[in-house]
């Protein structure tokens, strides 16, 4: 499995790298890993965050154990071309709530030489791609795909399971909102919830 690219030494050369999975998987505590070891490599880096994840500070990337680092609100992807024009190292957290522009802004930062880290969720609660990540898991060179532990069975979790029934797709979740499911766990919990699984409904 890919953890991290080895930037010791010399100039850098740009590359994108994906780290993506459920809810509660360590998307953003692995982000912050990488970010604190291109400080202590005394890399100039940069951590940007969609203004809509106002969950916890307007200022951090707040992992769900309550580890943080300073990160930046910007209300467009395209605001971080500006504003990372000094970094070396740019952070992107909460990724899969940016427009689809945000592919077109990491190649251009990775095309001028910067190492960009992305951490998103790769799927919504229905369990379909969720905005721009996909494209990004495509076009980056490293994509690294964590994992939750199943609530009801203690496999590893692939899917954010909403427990409410609202259909708006942009909750920020809390664990009394979502639990991470395996495949199997997660698709007895959908068949629960409707007598025909909503996956077959356009078959
Ligand atoms: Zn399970």
């Amino acid at each position: 499995m890919f953890l991290e690219n080895n930037f010791t030494g010399s100039k850098l050369s740009g590359c994108i790298e994906v780290i993506t999975g459920s809810m509660f998987s360590g998307k953003t505590e692995e982000l912050i890993r990488r970010i604190k070891r291109a400080e202590i490599a005394k890399q100039n880096v940069g951590i940007y965050k969609p203004e809509i994840d106002k969950r916890y500070s307007e200022k951090n990337v707040v992992s769900h154990d309550a580890k943080s680092i300073s990160a930046i609100p910007v209300q467009s992807a395209k605001d971080i071309i500006e504003l990372s024009k000094n970094n070396e190292v740019v952070g992107i957290d909460e990724a899969q709530f940016f427009e689809n522009d945000l592919v077109e802004v990491c190649n251009h930062l990775a095309n001028t030489g910067k190492r960009v880290i992305v951490a998103a969720l790769d799927m919504d609660f229905k369990g379909n791609p969720f905005g721009p990540v996909p494209q990004l898991m495509a076009i980056a060179e490293y994509v690294t795909k964590v994992h939750a532990i199943c609530m009801r069975c203690g496999n590893l979790a692939h899917y954010s399971h909403r427990l409410s029934d609202t259909e708006k797709l942009v909750i920020l979740g809390e664990k009394d909102i979502y639990e991470p499911l395996c495949r199997t766990c997660y698709t007895k919990a959908i068949e629960g919830k409707n007598k025909e699984p909503e996956l077959f409904d356009n078959i």
